[in-house]
């Protein structure tokens, strides 16, 4: 069996990566060692400029299976600032819906989908043109590549859980606290995942919700729908992405702190680059497009991260923002949080 693109990981960036290669024209295999739907700690926010890269994909979730999100609140203490998002809505849904929607629109595409296939298992997987590592922050295939150096690297921990509740909000809320953030994301009219970060790997969202008294509270009593799932989060810049024939997409490419809410809308963004790039056939077009993508997360990433290295800081701050709330909302224009 033979194949132009073989990706290698079936998670959001393979499926986006495959769909946007198969729109190019390209004959696509998706080979990923778990089965779907396939889910992973997230905080399952998308930020509108990856909605939009969605939208140019054909992947379009209707209103049963995702929220809109209108913006992004910081709570802290007794402050708290809002912002809504300057350039229309983002998206909140479940993993495990997001990936059946992107694996039925591979599909209907008609990108081979090879499930619970892995990559170093001797399993026979189709000769290919490209080989394209879409596999996640342990990728197999970058360390194949030789492509694990780093430029940069720094790990943290997220834990999420999902509550049985009416959300309270249209918002994406960050909780700020001594030792970690939590965030919470309204997924569904009666649901909402609720993620913890933070630098130490032993904290569970239970201990670390008692430094949140009010969120707490409004948890109580709330159904748990799903059990606690736990995944790194890492902030890495890699040398390089590809080498050869070989190259990377989505968290195995490099990734910024979940705190940025980032990692989606970047592989959506590597899809359509290296789509473009594989059908010039120079993928040093698509390092530097990963390249000049990473920039502008990396940098929000780096800014919250050392707010929550200095806690006060951070507090001062989001008092004065909290007095002068459109200071808030130019600063995440002026991020361009909300697009690319
Ligand atoms: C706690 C937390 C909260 C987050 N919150 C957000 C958020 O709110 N918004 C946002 O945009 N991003 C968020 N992120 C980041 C986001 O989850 C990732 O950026 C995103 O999942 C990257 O997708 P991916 O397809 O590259 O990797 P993954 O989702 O990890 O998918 C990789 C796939 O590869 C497969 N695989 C692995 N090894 C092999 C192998 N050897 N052979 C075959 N298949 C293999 C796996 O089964 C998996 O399906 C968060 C991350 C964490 C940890």
């Amino acid at each position: 069996m033979r194949t132009d693109v073989l990706v290698i990981g079936g998670g959001p960036a393979g499926l986006a990566t495959a769909i946007a290669s198969r729109l190019k024209g390209f004959d696509v295999t998706v080979a990923d060692a778990a089965r779907p739907p396939i889910d992973k700690a997230c905080g399952e926010g998308i930020l509108p400029a990856g909605v939009a890269v969605l939208h140019r994909l054909g992947v379009r979730p209707s209103d049963d299976d995702a929220l809109p999100l209108r913006g992004i609140r910081f709570l802290d203490g007794g402050a708290s600032v809002e912002a809504p998002f300057q350039f229309g809505p983002g998206l909140a849904l479940r993993r495990t819906r997001l990936h059946q929607i992107l694996a039925s629109r591979a599909s209907e595409l008609g990108v081979r989908l090879l499930w619970g296939t892995r990559l170093d298992d001797g399993s026979k997987l189709p000769s290919c043109r490209w080989l394209v590592g879409a596999d996640g922050q342990n990728s197999c295939v970058r360390h194949a590549a030789g492509l694990d150096r780093a430029s940069w690297e720094f790990l943290r921990f997220g834990f999420r859980r999902h509550y049985r509740l009416s959300p309270w909000t249209d918002f994406v809320e960050v909780h700020w606290g001594p030792r970690c953030q939590i965030y919470v994301t309204p997924v569904s009219p009666d649901e909402i995942g609720v993620a913890l970060l933070s630098r130490d790997s032993h904290l569970r969202l239970d201990s670390a919700l008692e430094e949140f008294p009010e969120l707490q509270k409004r948890l109580q009593g709330a159904e748990a729908s799903s059990a606690e799932r736990g995944a790194v989060t890492v902030s890495r810049r890699l040398r390089r992405v590809f080498r050869g024939r070989t190259v990377l997409v989505g968290d195995a490419s490099g990734s910024v702190d979940a705190i940025a809410g980032e990692g989606l809308s970047l592989s959506f963004h590597h899809a359509i680059a290296l789509s473009d790039a594989l059908c010039s056939g120079q993928l040093a077009s698509y390092q530097a497009e990963h390249s000049r993508l990473a920039r502008r997360p990396a940098f929000v990433a780096g800014m919250l991260l050392s707010l929550d290295r200095v806690p006060w800081l951070r507090r001062s701050v989001l008092r004065v923002l909290a007095l002068k709330p459109p200071v808030f909302a130019r600063l995440l224009t002026s991020l361009a949080v909300d697009q690319h």
